[in-house]
């Protein structure tokens, strides 16, 4: 029997390497809370507390929340709880889940809208008739509003807003109200709640029961392959820094090496001097690059001013020769440039847009090559050509 959670799903997806070390591999790794997740929590406990104590008839005041968000928040407190955002200190982080409680409090009260079914809850979803796969279902509140209609509420406390879009087709929420559709006989319709508290936003979406079926079959088949994986490759993201395998993870690891060195030591790491020559030679290759670019552009202008001076297609060196061809090629006016608006006009003006919108100067060239409109129209397509002389060198054995 496999059991599958949202966030072992996402790991997966946000990188196969991190899903190996923590699930296929099951690497403990020293666990210490980011600021981000301890903020999230204290501000769930917060909230579950405000919810309970209701569903006891009991309406605590906003400055009772927050007393006891800030009582939590001392009491849980250790001081190897990581900050990766450094612009910012422990008390930024309290003080913004103060203002998200203050905020969803005035947003909220009485909270008396609807029946609360349930804080916090954890259950398993079956995928499949025989049980063998199970998906985790943990809803920050589950609310009844009446008439078979449920409410699945979750609460956001990060820094980042989703669209709707997103929303409509978020897997989390929708799966944990196919849980709610099978615990209740009355179950109609679930609305989906998320509370991006940074924001003071609430947002909502909908799933028909086709949309459910056909996601509980989706999810089943994601987990089928992510059982079935052989490879598992690192994916480098934003999500790095908050990783817990980063000092394990061959992206990072000598990274972290570096930074438990001395200054002397550091500077002398053979990892470290190889990219730094690897850089430097780049470097003076794309310069000599640059520079030989620039003295063959030279020598090229002196070869054709010297056949034309000599009258001659071929000049000899010691050991090899070059022959200069040239040609003629036309062209019309680039895209961004103003003579190509100008072209523009005049081909509307003569009636003609429609003949070449669209189309690249091909087209253009064919209808002068051919004559394929009358004289006067031609010749004022002719003003557009931009003509050019084009040189051709070919090194050759003598
Ligand atoms: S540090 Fe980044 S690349 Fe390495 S395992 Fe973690 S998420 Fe993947």
């Amino acid at each position: 029997m496999a059991t599958f959670s949202i966030s072992r799903i996402g790991s997966y997806e946000n990188c196969p390497l991190q899903y190996k070390y923590r699930y296929v591999d099951r690497i403990k790794m020293e666990a210490e809370d980011t600021i981000e997740t301890f903020l999230g929590s204290r501000v769930h406990e917060s909230l579950e507390k405000l919810y309970r104590d209701k569903q006891y008839e009991k309406l605590i005041s906003e400055e009772e929340l927050l007393s006891f968000f800030n009582q939590i928040w001392e009491e849980n407190w250790k001081d190897s709880v990581v900050i990766v955002k450094k612009d910012y200190s422990p008390e930024n982080f309290r003080r913004l889940g103060e203002r998200q409680l203050s905020d969803y409090y005035k947003r909220h009260q009485p909270f008396d809208e609807g029946r609360i079914m349930g804080l916090e809850t954890m259950s398993l979803l079956p995928l499949d008739k025989q049980r063998q796969y199970l998906f985790h279902v943990r809803i920050d509140r589950l609310m009844y509003m009446g008439d078979g209609l449920y409410e699945v509420h979750d609460y956001k406390t990060g820094s980042s807003l989703m669209d709707q879009e997103s929303l409509d087709k978020d897997k989390q929420l929708a799966m944990y109200s196919l849980w709610v559709k099978e615990q209740f006989k009355d179950f109609k319709k679930a609305r989906l709640v998320w509370h991006f508290l940074n924001f003071d936003k609430e947002m909502e979406s909908f799933r028909t029961d086709e949309e459910l079926e056909e996601l509980r079959q989706d999810v089943l088949w994601q987990i089928k392959d992510i059982e079935a994986a052989e490879d598992f490759p690192s994916q480098v993201s934003r999500f790095c820094d908050w990783c817990l395998y980063k000092p394990i993870c061959p992206e990072w690891k000598h990274e972290a090496g570096l930074e438990e060195k001395q200054a002397n030591e550091y500077l002398n790491d053979p990892g470290l001097k190889l990219v730094d020559e690897y850089v430097r030679i780049k470097e003076e290759l794309k310069e000599f690059e640059r520079e030989a670019g620039e003295n063959l552009a030279k020598i090229e202008e002196a070869l054709i001013d010297f056949c034309k001076r000599k009258d001659v297609s071929t000049v000899f060196g010691s050991e090899k020769k070059v022959s200069v061809s040239q040609s003629k090629i036309s062209s019309f006016p680039g895209k961004s440039s103003e003579q190509r608006q100008e072209l523009e006009q005049e081909l509307r003006k003569m009636g003609k847009w429609d003949e070449v919108a669209g189309v690249d100067v091909h087209t253009l060239k064919d209808i002068l090559k051919n004559k394929k409109w009358n004289q006067e129209d031609l010749d004022l397509l002719r003003t557009y050509v931009q003509e050019k002389t084009r040189y051709r060198f070919s090194l050759k054995n003598k």
